[in-house]
């Protein structure tokens, strides 16, 4: 029987994430954003309640309800998507490290990057390169092994946290020929000798999440810190390239559900306003023209939902996980996401261009769903090939 009544847990979860984001991150969301400042403060707040890296229990052991990660990036999204994202920003990392890691790797490297109320610790995924975006197979950064280490070289381009995490899971080809196969995952603790922080990006939106190049230069660690089997010296490269797949498909609904979250921002702030603006005499809601947009807002920000639930789902109840529903959940929220944020900016005409109101924010916030973690071109070629792949109907 299918059922989207969330449990006890569930909604306990989504009610204490949008009290936080109502009370915590929405009055400093407009502040982060002109600062393009780390929200360090709220980081520790948002751990002392429970959220990061400990509430991701499904993407990380398979524990726990798998719509949890989900329901919070909603909510937090809903607030401001770069503070949402600064907060969870050592997901990521974290499902890489628990994807490859070995039992006592995972028990390291895991509580090495989780905040608390005290501390924040922060992990960096570092996949993507200058020549190496959507190609991610072409990785030119090397790791070669020396004696009991290993020594890094290359850099990785827009890495959230990049430079400033506690640890760097770097992705690393130990040999060229072997393509995915030859791609091994690696730890790179803050302070290792070669590691340092490239260019600072600034950015259109999520500005209050840290993006920068991380450049590694004869970077030296110690051996055991490649994720995955115990390399021995001439042995195999680790499972770092299935590794990385595992990650992004089990982490691509939680990507749709920030979407979602600032798309039904949008939604609820042009509703309100349409109901308020008065133009010839009525609210300017009173016109179909403005109320059909406002339906299609609404469709599109619950089947975003929808899809974003049903693949999260998915992969915490092992239904033989396709690739494409994540991939959907994604694509969709995030073009739902850009069209909504898009749309709102309209129903408010000249005040949802000003900066007095957080419509033409949640704009530029919005778009990045569209390009990281896979650009929507690359999530439609996933679900393409997919497609294709299904046998023919009788
Ligand atoms: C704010 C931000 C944070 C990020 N955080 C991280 C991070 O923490 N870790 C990390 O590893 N990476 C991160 N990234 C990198 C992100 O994942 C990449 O930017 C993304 O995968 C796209 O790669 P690219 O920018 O090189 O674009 P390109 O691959 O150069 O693509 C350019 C355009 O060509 C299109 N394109 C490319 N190939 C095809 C194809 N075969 N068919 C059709 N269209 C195609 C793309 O869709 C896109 O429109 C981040 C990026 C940003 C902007």
């Amino acid at each position: 029987m299918v059922s989207l009544e969330l449990n006890d847990e569930e909604k306990l979860i989504q009610q204490v994430a949008r009290d936080f984001a109502r009370k915590e991150i929405r009055p400093v969301a407009a502040y982060y954003d002109e600062r393009e400042e780390v929200p360090y403060d709220l980081i520790k707040k948002a751990a002392a309640v429970g959220f990061g890296i400990s509430k991701q229990g499904s993407l990380l052991d398979g524990a726990g309800s798998s719509l949890i990660p989900s329901i919070i990036a909603e909510e937090l999204s809903w607030g401001c998507a770069g503070i949402a994202l600064a907060i969870n920003s050592s997901g990521l990392a974290a499902a890489a490290i628990a994807a490859t890691g070995t039992p006592e790797q995972r028990q390291q490297w895991l509580a090495a990057i989780a905040s608390d109320e005290h501390e924040v610790r922060l992990g960096a995924m570092c996949l993507t390169e200058p020549d190496a975006g959507s190609d991610v197979a072409n990785i030119q950064t090397t790791a070669t092994r020396d004696g009991d280490f290993y020594v890094l070289n290359g850099e990785k381009q827009f890495i959230t946290n990049g430079g400033i995490a506690d640890v760097h899971v770097v992705f690393a080809t130990e040999d060229r020929s072997k393509g995915w196969g030859g791609i091994s995952a690696f730890v790179v603790p803050k302070g290792t000798p070669g590691l340092q922080q490239g260019t600072v990006w600034k950015k259109m939106g999520i500005r209050a999440s840290h993006t920068a190049n991380v450049i590694f230069n004869d970077c030296r660690i110690p051996a055991e810190y490649k994720l995955g089997a115990p390399a021995k010296p001439g042995g195999s490269a680790g499972p770092g390239a299935v590794g990385a797949l595992m990650t992004l498909e089990r982490t691509r609904p939680v990507v749709g559900a920030y979407a979602v979250g600032i798309a039904r921002a949008a939604y609820e702030y042009a509703l309100d306003y349409a109901k308020t603006r008065v133009q010839f005499g009525r609210p300017i809601i009173k016109n179909q023209g403005i109320s059909f947009m406002l339906a299609d807002m609404a469709m599109a920000v619950d089947s975003a939902r929808l899809m974003v639930w049903r693949a999260a789902w998915m992969a915490g109840a092992n239904v033989p996980y396709l690739q494409a529903e994540g991939s959907m959940a994604k694509c969709y929220a995030s073009d739902v996401a850009m069209k909504v944020t898009v749309d709102a900016v309209q129903v408010l005409g000249g005040q949802g261009y000003m900066r007095d109101h957080p419509v033409e924010k949640w704009v530029r916030d919005a778009k990045i769903f569209q390009i990281f973690e896979g650009t929507n071109q690359i999530q439609r070629l996933v679900i393409g090939r997919a497609l294709e792949a299904l046998p023919p109907r009788g």
